[in-house]
């Protein structure tokens, strides 16, 4: 069989790309070493936009019984306020499904619009005519080894992408790792809504998930790690004691899975577009989870990917779009991930976001992705909130990222 593309991982990247290559009529092969339905470690919140590209694709109902969650409330430096979250397209809700649920629906999505899916099957490298990728080798898990040659190879297999490695791409933007991220699922908490708490040294999370469970997402500096690996069940609990109400409300319920953990957090856009080659999802771009992008912009870039090569564009373009797409967000997510505490000029924006109406929307919609960061943190609009000596203040205030370090090339994945 010749192969239009071949896709090297088949989660949400790999799955997406295949699924819009594939109903467009391109012979698409997706190789992924896990068998389906596989879990991954990872908190799942999927924002609104991308329950939206779901939805525009017709693949909302793969969710499969997640609960829609249509509110949400944010709380820092004691202001609290909640508010609905938005519509994006014909998607009004936050959607938090399982891995083992979202990724097994592309998975079954990709191959029913006629693509391939190869599972327990790992590519070692990829196969090289001078300067060009022309097809990777892999191997069936405890069988053989062959090749397959296809003009493109899509590399949608992760932070730690083998295909990132062989091809030798290199970041063109990485910050580094400030946070251990650690979650675990509870029964019996009354929560319908989704619930945010940014504090000194943490942030927290708490969203309704399959089978009426709630998932809590814990952020604390990375040095914490040591103390979620000796005892995880103190960090959670001190931790969520930290967030106050939100803390009451979960430790109302009992914990019902393992508690996992992880410092594998980076945040990096690596140069994504090379001859016979291109990477997506965390592959090509990934941000520490405080602002649970990932998924949402893996979807993003399996669209742009897939449309630029159904209509014979150069893949640069799918790049370039990624890139204007993503990096004010980046920006923000690595500020949010140092986990400092509000300073007052915050504050006071934090607390006219609660008196006004309309703001906690405005608000939730730009943190989520669903509006331009822009039109809730430009200028005018932060003017309009806390007047222009609270914009200087703000200005003062905004996390800075990092310096970058000084050789990115030494941060390349893997
Ligand atoms: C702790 C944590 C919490 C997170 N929380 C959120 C959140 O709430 N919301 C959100 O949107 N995002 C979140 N993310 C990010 C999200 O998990 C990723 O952005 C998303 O999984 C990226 O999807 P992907 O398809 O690009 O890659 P992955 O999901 O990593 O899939 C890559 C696939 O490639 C396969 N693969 C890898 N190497 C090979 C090989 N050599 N051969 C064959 N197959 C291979 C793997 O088996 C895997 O199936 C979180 C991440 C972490 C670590």
């Amino acid at each position: 069989m010749k192969y239009d593309a071949v896709i090297v991982g088949g989660r949400v990247a790999g799955s997406a790309a295949a699924y819009l290559m594939a109903r467009e009529g391109l012979r698409v092969l997706v190789l992924d070493q896990a068998r389906f339905p596989s879990d991954t470690l990872s908190t799942h919140q999927l924002h609104v936009p991308g329950g939206a590209l779901l939805a525009k694709w017709g693949l909302l109902d793969r969710l499969d019984g997640t609960p829609a969650t249509r509110r949400a409330r944010f709380e820092a430096a004691g202001v609290s306020f909640e508010g609905a979250l938005p519509t994006v397209g014909d998607n009004d809700a936050l959607y938090s499904p399982r891995r083992t649920v979202l990724d097994t629906g592309l998975v079954q999505a990709a191959r029913e619009a006629g693509a391939e899916v190869r599972e327990a099957t790992i590519v070692e490298d990829v196969l090289r005519d001078g300067e060009s990728v022309t097809g990777v080798r892999c191997r069936e898990k405890h069988g053989t080894t062959y090749d397959v040659a296809a003009p493109l190879v899509v590399g949608a297999d992760g932070r730690r992408s083998r295909v990132a490695r062989a091809v030798g791409a290199t970041p063109m933007l990485v910050y580094p790792v400030s946070t251990v991220a650690f979650y675990t699922y509870w029964q019996g908490v009354p929560l319908d809504h989704g619930w945010i708490v940014g504090g000194d040294g943490f942030a927290a999370g708490a969203w309704p998930t399959n089978g009426g469970l709630t998932i809590t997402y814990l952020a604390r500096p990375a040095a914490f790690a040591a103390q979620v690996q000796a005892d995880p069940e103190a960090a959670v609990r001190s931790t969520l004691v930290a967030t106050g109400e939100l803390g009451e409300c979960v430790l109302s319920g009992s914990r019902v899975e393992p508690v996992r953990a992880t410092t594998d957090v980076p945040n990096r856009i690596m140069r994504s577009v090379g001859q016979g080659w291109t990477l997506i999802g965390d592959a090509g771009l990934v941000m520490d989870p405080i602002t649970g992008q990932g998924m949402t912009n893996a979807l993003r870039d399996a669209e742009l990917l897939a449309t630029a090569v159904v209509a014979g564009r150069p893949l640069s373009s799918y790049q370039k779009a990624r890139d204007r797409a993503t990096k004010a967000m980046l920006q923000l997510t690595v500020g949010l991930a140092a986990l400092k505490s509000s300073t007052a000029a915050e504050t006071r924006m934090f607390s006219a976001v609660r008196d006004r109406p309309g703001e906690p929307e405005r608000f939730l919609a730009a943190i989520s992705g669903a509006s331009p960061l822009a039109s809730f943190f430009g200028p005018r609009h932060l003017v309009s909130l806390v007047g222009l000596g609270g914009v200087a203040g703000l200005a003062r205030s905004r996390p800075r990222p990092p310096r970058q370090p000084r050789a990115p090339a030494e941060a390349a994945a893997g």
